[in-house]
């Protein structure tokens, strides 16, 4: 089998380069070549010499993503991909147009095992791990998609399907990578890592020197309800996760989102809202309130208007930041996973 180039920063293809004898800025034109102006083929190559471009074919690939299935929200800002690699694992990738600029949602993983109720990635279980190569064809995929109407992405969240922090080596190639001048230049500030709150790994993301934006799913005030809701919660309990929200923040300086999935009598009441404000007081720390998806498959309700707003209000009286998701793209199913799930039953 060929050795799949994408995906390798600079001194990865130079490494694999050594055999072949090419002088090593060659590495950096094909990693300029690949990230930068997408080129699909060793041939699109034209600055490499055509006995180069000959041997690099014929011992190697550019691997991507192929479009499954697309879905686009009757107006326009939401366009959900399903997106296949090499040996036909597929995963969703979304865009979102949001009125701060292009936002793309990524998975980590096919699939998931860390079991939240309210997930439809998890309800196949996980397939395997993305390669740093996969992430980063789903956003060159969509690079690709924008550009043809002049725009780019702006912005990005890893709260695809997956659990980041349990694919960790990879997807911290991938943030390292997408970050790089040859690549997308892509500012850790505009990178938000989403996690259901492996805690050690938290600590550990801490002191690697990349401030992305961290998103910690909390989804309870207390931890009884949080084991039902993310059976996560038993290894790495609330208070350790909001411990963990807290040093992160110090640390990299980075406000810390805690997502709160809103669900109808479920984790929705008033009393729940002054605990989470309690929870959460004197931490440099938002609440991003997502009123729920409905998941026909679990029977969780989205709550009314009306009980959405006045836990928004709690929190706000309570002094804790808070913004509430828009909703977007409800005409093409946007709950994660559903569009992957419909694949897999298809299959
Ligand atoms: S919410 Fe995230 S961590 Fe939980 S099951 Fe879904 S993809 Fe996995």
């Amino acid at each position: 089998m060929k050795k799949n180039l994408f995906g390798l920063s600079v001194e990865e293809i130079a490494r694999v380069l050594l055999p072949l004898q090419v002088p090593s800025y060659r590495a950096k034109q094909i990693a300029a070549w690949m990230y930068q102006k997408m080129a699909t083929s060793f041939d699109e190559m034209t600055n490499l010499p055509k006995q180069l471009r000959s041997t690099l074919q014929a011992q190697f690939c550019l691997c991507t993503a192929r479009q499954k299935a697309a879905l686009h929200s009757s107006d326009g800002k939401t366009s959900k991909f399903l997106l296949a690699f090499e040996d036909g694992t597929a995963v969703e990738t979304v865009l979102m147009r949001q009125p701060y600029g292009n936002s793309i949602c990524v998975s980590t993983q096919a699939g998931c095992n860390m079991g939240c109720a309210f997930c439809a990635s998890t309800l196949h279980g996980m397939t395997r791990d993305l390669t740093t190569g996969e992430i980063l064809a789903q956003v060159l995929f969509i690079e690709r998609f924008l550009a043809q109407q002049g725009q780019k992405v702006d912005t990005m969240v890893l709260m695809g399907s997956g659990e980041p922090l349990m694919n960790y080596d990879r997807v911290l190639g991938f943030l390292r990578l997408v970050h790089e001048p040859y690549a997308l230049g892509m500012s850790y500030r505009n990178i938000t890592l989403s996690t259901s709150g492996i805690v050690p790994r938290i600590y550990e993301l801490a002191d690697e020197g990349i401030p992305v934006n961290l998103s910690i799913s909390l989804h309870a005030p207390e931890s009884e309800l949080r084991t039902r809701l993310m059976p996560i919660n038993r290894k790495y309990p609330l208070a350790e996760v909001v411990a963990v929200g807290k040093a992160y923040g110090d640390k990299t300086k980075r406000r810390v989102t805690y997502e709160y999935i809103l669900i109808e009598d479920v984790n929705d009441s008033i009393a729940q809202a002054k605990q989470l404000a309690h929870l959460l007081h004197g931490q440099l720390a938002s609440v991003n309130l997502i009123p729920i998806n409905p998941v026909v498959e679990r029977h969780l309700l989205r709550p009314s208007q009306e009980r959405i707003d006045a836990f928004e209000n709690c929190l706000l009286m309570n002094h804790i930041a808070v913004t509430v998701r828009r909703e977007m793209g409800t005409d093409i199913n946007a709950a994660c996973g559903q569009l992957r799930n419909r694949h897999l039953s298809e299959r």
